[in-house]
C-alpha cells in the first residue's frame, strides 16, 4: 500500500505489524475505513517505521514473525528513551490457545491483546477505546502545560509573572542554603513611568514595558529568571552571584536603559531606573521574600536618594569600592 508519511488525509495512523497476508486483510476490512493502516510484514521493519514515523498513534502487532518478535517490538517499544514510544497503545494479538503469551504480552506492557482467529468486532472495539484514551490522555497533558504556563507568564511581556518568580526563588534559595551558593536579586523599578503614559500614551508606556523586557531578557545569563512582578516592577534572580558581581551586573543595566532610546509611535522615549539588590550569603535570610524585601528597602533608597540609581546596602551606597 502507498504509505503518506506526514499523513495529509488527517485520518489517525495505526502501525499493523502482521506477517499473514490473510489476518492484514481482516484487520484492514474492520479498521481501514477509519485509520490510515501502515503495514509492516516482519519485526524489524515494524520496529523501524516506528522510529521513523511520528504520527503513528497506536500499534497492532502479532507476536509470532520474522526476524522479531512480537514480544521483542514491545519491549523495544517500552524501553526507548523516546516518550512518544513509551506511551505509544499497543495491542497484542496471536493464535497461541494457552495463557503465556497473553500473560507475558501484559507484563512487557502491552494495552491490551485480541486473540486469533481475529473477532472483527472486537478488534475494532479495542482500537477505538484505547486510540480514544490515549488521544485524551494527550490532550489533558497539553492543556495541562497549556495552563500551568499561562499561569507562570506575564501576558504583556512573555517574561515570568510575580507568582513564577517566588516559586523559582523559592526553589533556588532552598538549594543554595542546602549547599552554601550564591543567590541574588536586583529589584528595578522604572523612574517616573506614569509621566511616561501621561505624556506618550498608555500604548507607549506598554511599547516601553515590552523594549525594557527584552533588554533584561538580553543582559541576563540563561540560568538567570528574569520576570515582571509589578505594572513597572522587574525582578532578576541570579545564581552563583555573590553580591560584588551582582552590584556590576545591576550598573551595567543601569547605564544600558540610561543610554537607550526606545522607539514608540515613531518617537523616540528615554527612561530611567533604580535598582536595588540584595545577595543570599552577603545577607542572612530563610525566604525568598527576605531577600526580596531587602532589596525593596534599597529600590526605596536609590528613588529618595535622587533615582536613576543602584543601590547595594542599607546605607544607600551605589558601590563597594568608597
Ligand atoms: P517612581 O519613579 O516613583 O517609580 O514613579 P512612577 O510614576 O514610576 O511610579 P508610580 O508607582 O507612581 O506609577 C507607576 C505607573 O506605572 C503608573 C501606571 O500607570 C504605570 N503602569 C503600571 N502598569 C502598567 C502597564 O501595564 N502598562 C502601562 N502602560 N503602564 C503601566
Ligand atoms: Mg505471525
Ligand atoms: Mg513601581
Ligand atoms: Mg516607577
Amino acid at each position: 500500500m502507498d504509505i503518506d508519511p506526514k499523513n495529509d488525509s488527517r485520518q489517525p495512523c495505526l502501525l499493523i505489524v502482521e506477517d499473514s497476508k490473510t489476518a492484514f486483510n481482516t484487520i484492514k476490512k474492520c479498521l481501514g475505513d477509519e485509520f490510515l493502516l501502515i503495514e509492516a510484514r516482519d519485526g524489524e521493519e515494524g520496529w523501524r517505521l516506528l522510529q521513523e514515523n511520528p504520527y503513528i498513534e497506536l500499534v497492532v502487532s502479532d507476536i509470532n514473525l520474522p526476524k522479531m518478535s512480537g514480544h521483542q517490538i514491545l519491549v523495544n517499544i517500552r524501553k526507548s528513551k523516546d516518550v512518544r514510544l513509551q506511551k505509544l497503545p499497543v495491542i497484542m494479538m496471536t493464535a497461541a490457545d494457552d495463557n503465556t503469551d497473553k500473560n507475558l504480552a501484559f507484563l512487557n506492557g502491552a494495552n491490551d491483546y485480541v486473540s486469533k482467529p481475529i473477532d472483527e468486532i472486537e478488534l475494532q472495539a479495542r482500537v477505538r477505546v484505547h486510540y480514544k484514551l490515549a488521544r485524551t490522555i494527550r490532550e489533558l497533558e497539553e492543556s495541562r502545560i497549556f495552563l500551568s504556563e499561562q499561569a507562570t507568564t506575564d501576558p504583556l511581556t512573555g517574561l515570568k509573572n510575580r507568582r513564577a518568580f517566588f516559586e523559582a526563588g523559592k526553589e533556588h534559595l532552598s538549594r543554595c542554603i542546602r549547599y552554601k551558593t550564591d543567590l541574588s536579586i536586583i529589584l528595578l523599578d522604572i523612574d517616573h513611568f506614569k509621566k511616561v503614559n501621561d505624556t506618550y500614551g498608555h500604548q507607549s508606556g506598554d511599547d516601553i514595558l515590552l523594549g525594557f523586557s527584552d533588554l533584561l531578557t538580553r543582559m541576563t545569563r540563561l540560568g538567570d529568571t528574569v520576570a515582571r512582578i509589578g505594572g513597572e516592577e522587574f525582578t532578576i534572580l541570579l545564581p552563583d552571584t555573590n553580591r560584588l558581581g551582582t552590584a556590576v551586573m545591576a550598573e551595567r543595566i543601569r547605564i544600558k536603559i540610561e543610554e537607550m532610546e526606545f522607539i514608540t509611535s515613531g518617537q523616540f522615549v528615554k527612561i530611567t531606573t533604580s535598582i536595588g539588590i540584595s545577595a543570599y550569603q552577603s545577607e542572612t535570610v530563610d525566604t525568598i521574600d527576605e531577600l526580596l524585601q531587602i532589596a525593596d528597602k534599597r529600590l526605596y533608597l536609590a528613588k529618595d536618594t535622587g533615582r536613576n540609581r543602584i543601590c547595594v546596602n542599607d546605607e544607600g551606597k551605589s558601590d563597594f569600592i568608597s
